[in-house]
């Protein structure tokens, strides 16, 4: 996610007026204005805005309620804790033993990947989603969602970005 990237890099410039982040200032104008789950999520997951997570969790818990609503879940699983379980596993999904990397380190050369896929992951790069397994599968549509979430607001970013592009 290269727009993550140059967010993350953004909202962590101490000077974003100068000259050299004036590309990343762009991008983070764009990303938020577009829709304001959208923002939350980048702010949130991408530059450790930590102020911003009290608030997304609100937002959050808010919209799966409605959803939980609208597709009559059963009364056993509970909307906020499935809003809860998701949002925290979607901002730190990355799997601690291979940091995201998806292959075991080299046993001599710990710097340097092997051909092996990380046994805690089986080569996903994402860490486990621990939930009752009753409420397992409306966790997981809500991670889901929460990624399409953040894609269509990096989409209406690049969208914005290029309508005010000079070419
Ligand atoms: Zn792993």
């Amino acid at each position: 996610m290269k727009l993550a990237q140059q967010y993350s890099r953004a909202t962590h410039s101490s000077n974003l007026k100068c000259d050299e982040h004036h590309t990343d200032t762009d991008k983070l104008a764009a990303v938020a204005l577009s829709g304001e789950l959208g923002t939350y999520l980048f702010r949130c997951k991408y530059s450790n805005d930590h102020t911003s997570v009290k608030t997304l969790h609100i937002k959050w818990s808010e919209i799966v309620a409605k959803k939980a609503d609208n597709r009559q879940w059963p009364k056993h699983v509970a909307a906020h804790k499935v809003a809860a379980l998701s949002l925290d596993y979607w901002l730190n999904d990355v799997c601690p033993v291979c940091s995201g990397k998806c292959y075991e380190p080299l046993t001599n050369v710990p710097t340097v990947l092997s051909d092996t896929q990380c046994k805690a992951c089986k080569g996903q790069g994402k860490r486990p989603l621990i939930c009752d397994q009753r409420e397992r599968d409306y966790v997981g549509h809500m991670v889901d969602e929460l990624n399409d979430a953040a894609h269509s607001a990096a989409q209406n970013a690049m969208r914005k970005l290029a309508s005010e592009m000079d070419l």
